[in-house]
């Protein structure tokens, strides 16, 4: 799978990443972890950074991680960019790329699961059963071999920040969690891998996400506290738009995932609808959301 390139050193066994980071760790270096899926884009970029200016090394994962995708979900189609993907690193002088292939993740025969309870279903996890236990076994297992003192998430999926959250503290991982705002095309659209999937016609829809947490947010600076008039305000800008189904709307606490009813200070509004077939996610914080976000260890 990867051919070496000029200055990033590919790593692809858990057991090289592992004592590779081994040797950074105790030479007293801070080292970083971007964990992406590749088909790089200037969001993945602010990760890289981020993690640049605040750590001495600086390692981006690229997995596609099946066990985050369901049944019926776009594993297969997913794009895969991975020359280009090197290319984009090094051009943000990122050092370490740990891209390991499906069978060294998980080996025949493993059975255990990271599962981070209740919050695993709530906003994508209630329409994707099984999402959150993937991606919080996948960042289990990437913490475990890179052991990064700090690791970069974007606020763009803001529940896997929840649950991310959550699992550190839960299980006593000694990693920091640094999460970036959400970097957007001009016309508002959030930036994600899955935007190549959109026609020309459907990337013309796809701001309507945008606009509809605008929308909110516009009323809740205007006054507006009753988040059930809140949540009909944005759904009904989704639905001015032919072609975009609606999954979810909500106005949730950032950390629990959970419905509020009364807006407070840092809600999180949180929409995800299908353009076409393409789903997709975005969200606002409404205390002034995109302010880079750090959890204490
Ligand atoms: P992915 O490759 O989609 O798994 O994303 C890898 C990381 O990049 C995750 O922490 C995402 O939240 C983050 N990310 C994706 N899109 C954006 C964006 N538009 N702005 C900021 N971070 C992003």
């Amino acid at each position: 799978m990867p051919t070496a390139s000029a200055s990033i050193r590919i790593i692809d066994t858990p057991e090289q990443m592992h004592s590779l980071s081994g040797e950074i760790r105790s030479s007293g270096r801070r080292l970083g972890l971007v964990p992406t899926m590749g088909a790089l884009h200037e969001g993945h970029l602010s990760l890289m950074r981020l993690a640049r200016a605040q750590c001495d090394v600086v390692a981006a994962s690229i997995f596609v991680n099946p066990l985050q995708f369901g049944p019926n979900e776009d594993f297969d189609k997913y794009p895969r960019t991975f020359e280009s993907d090197c290319h984009k690193l090094e051009a943000e002088k990122v050092s370490l790329l740990f891209a390991p292939t499906t069978e060294a993740m998980y080996p025949p025969g493993a059975k255990t699961f990271v599962e981070v309870g209740e919050i695993s279903d709530r906003l994508d996890g209630r329409s994707r059963a099984g999402h959150f236990r993937g991606v919080a076994t996948v960042v289990t297992k990437l913490f475990t071999i890179v052991q990064p003192d700090v690791a970069f998430f974007g606020q763009k999926d803001a529940a896997q920040v929840a649950i991310i959250q959550r699992l550190v503290r839960d299980l006593n991982l000694d990693v920091r969690i640094v999460v970036a705002p959400i970097v957007r095309e001009s016309d508002g659209l959030a930036m994600s891998s899955r935007n190549a999937y959109l026609s020309p016609q459907e990337r013309k829809q796809a701001p309507v996400l945008y606009r509809a947490l605008m929308r909110v947010q516009k009323l809740a600076d205007q006054g507006e506290r009753n988040t059930a008039k809140l949540i009909a305000s944005g759904k009904a800008v989704i639905a001015e738009e032919p072609g975009v189904r609606l999954d979810y709307f909500e106005i949730v606490d950032p950390q629990t995932l959970q419905g509020v009813s009364d807006l407070r200070s840092g809600a999180l509004v949180a929409v995800a609808a299908y353009v076409g077939t393409t789903r997709l996610i975005d969200n606002v914080l409404l205390s002034g959301g995109g302010e880079v976000r750090t959890s204490l260890r």
